[in-house]
């Protein structure tokens, strides 16, 4: 491993559209055009009517010198902005600006740019790159593995509508494999403007195909990183290509033949973990299949308490960019720390307001801030920057 490597958080190392060409100068136009109408701007707070002229003057400007925390649009941003009616594109774009930027300039505001909720820490893969190779962390023994109640989830939703607009239900395990995920999607429905579901699609049968319809998620995600069966068994232990394959085509069909109108974008993204991975292969299997297929960067989860030191002094963006609520309330940081070493208190004791701006999440920024990352584990051998 190169001790040097550092891990940024970014969308994608290769992705494709086969749905559209993305088109950064048309989605500028429009955002602009829709700022000019003044119902779709009172609607901001004037706090967040700041940061969408922020955002609109980098949007806008012509300089051409790369600044760090100048906003830009992604691709993702841009086919998420697609699908949007324009009565939700200026909140999405201040908490895109709130979630990209806020990182880098180092604010934080009342409540984190992103969620992420996790239905159940319980997995049926083994993934060579993940976690749950851990039998310290999957031993039931040891009390990291479990389900969310429904009670839970609802009161956790209900804190976020309207506060939290980047809501993805994944983490540590699989979340179509907790027993109440068809109710969960059920109360999410129309209550985030970019809501995104993680799965490996082995559970996707046709109930929770029509769950997911549903329900209101935006983006949906299916994790596979291999174009043949061989080499995917071989990175997601316990799976099997060919049921994930059948799976997402039964998908495919429900949604194409009875929600035609749905807006949602559909993913593959897989780890790049090894050179055996071809991303012309991936393409080629998944085109028809899917709307997009991408390659994320490795990094190493999957022995956050093992591995060696590394040099690196810069904080890491996660602390300002994202927070976790764990199936049991937990609240953490990331997930490169699966067992919680963070956790900066319980959605049982604190709202996500207090949790986001508590003061146990204050002194770990600050210790980043401060080039202190080295004193902290698992921070000390991390490589996301
Ligand atoms: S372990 Fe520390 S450095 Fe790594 S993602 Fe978590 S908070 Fe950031």
């Amino acid at each position: 491993m190169d001790l040097n490597k550092t891990y940024k958080k970014k969308d994608s190392i290769s992705e494709i559209n086969f749905k559209d060409s993305y088109h950064e100068s048309e989605t500028i136009q429009r955002i602009i055009k829709i700022s000019k109408n003044k119902k779709f701007l009172s609607d901001l707070s004037i706090a967040h009517q700041n940061i969408l002229k922020r955002a609109i003057t980098d949007l806008n400007s012509k300089d051409k010198k790369k600044k760090k925390d100048k906003f830009t649009l992604t691709n993702y941003a841009i086919s998420e902005i697609d699908i949007l009616p324009d009565i939700f594109v200026l909140k999405y774009v201040v908490h895109r600006y709130r979630y990209e930027i806020f990182p880098i300039t180092k604010e934080i505001d009342e409540f984190p740019p992103y969620l992420q909720i996790e239905p159940t820490s319980i997995c049926n893969y083994r993934c060579v790159f993940c976690f749950e190779t851990d039998t310290t962390f999957t031993n039931k023994k040891n009390g990291f593995m479990g389900n969310m109640t429904h009670d839970l989830f609802k009161k956790i939703i209900d804190d976020a509508e309207g506060n939290v607009e980047f809501v993805t239900l994944a983490s540590r395990g699989e979340p179509l494999a907790c027993k109440d995920i068809n109710q969960m999607l059920s109360y999410t429905n129309d209550k985030f403007i970019s809501l995104k579901l993680n799965t490996n699609a082995s559970l996707l049968n046709e109930d929770k195909c029509h769950a997911i319809l549903s329900s209101g998620v935006r983006t949906l995600i299916f994790s596979a990183d291999a174009a043949d069966e061989k080499l995917y068994a071989k990175l997601r232990v316990n799976g099997k290509l060919d049921i994930v394959l059948k799976n997402i085509e039964r998908f495919k069909n429900i949604k194409e033949k009875q929600y035609s109108n749905k807006k949602m974008i559909t993913r593959v993204s897989g780890v790049k973990f090894s050179k055996e991975q071809n991303f012309d292969d991936m393409k080629n299997l998944w085109q028809g299949l899917v709307d997009q297929v991408a390659f994320v960067e490795y990094n190493p989860w999957e022995n956050s308490y093992d591995k060696s030191h590394n040099e690196i002094a810069e904080p890491c963006s996660d602390l300002w960019r994202r927070m976790f609520i764990w199936w049991d309330g937990k609240a953490n940081p990331c997930d490169v720390d699966y067992k919680s070493m963070l956790s900066t208190g319980t959605f049982h004791e604190k709202k996500l307001s207090e949790l986001w701006q508590s003061e146990s999440y204050n002194t770990l920024r600050e210790s980043h801030l401060n080039q202190e990352r080295q004193k902290i584990t698992p921070c000390k051998s991390c490589y996301l920057v």
